[in-house]
């Protein structure tokens, strides 16, 4: 399965790509923020993808990919220290299927993300 891996940090990224390949993805591309991330979409199954970003940050990211007919179903974690209700309700309203709230443990990760794509 490939995964997108979207996070302004490139230390965040290496402990999410990390923690998902002790779990078998070794398909992984990363992107800096939603702008690149739409670029890298060839082939994605999977999108994990961090909230606060510059140039385009995570809920205008999963806005963009939920209007086009070629991602409208495609899984979506949001990884985000957004962990007030108001803010989980708004990704979920936008078409997140699940949510993780920094700081994470790997097995949180690995676990959510199982529960996102066998949903
Ligand atoms: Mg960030």
């Amino acid at each position: 399965m490939k995964v997108l891996v979207v996070d302004d940090s490139v230390t965040m990224r290496r402990i999410i790509i990390n923690s998902l390949k002790t779990a078998g993805f070794d398909d992984i591309v990363e992107a800096g923020n939603g702008l690149e991330g739409l670029s890298n979409m060839e082939g994605i199954e999977l999108v994990l993808t961090d909230w606060n970003m510059p140039e385009m940050d995570g809920i205008t990211f999963v806005k963009e990919l939920r209007s086009n007919s070629l991602y409208a179903d495609i899984p979506i974690v949001m990884i985000t220290t957004e962990g007030a209700k108001t803010e989980v309700v708004e990704a979920l309203k936008m078409g997140v299927n699940n949510y993780i709230v920094k700081p994470f443990d790997k097995e949180t990760l690995i676990e959510k993300v199982k529960a996102t794509i066998e949903a």
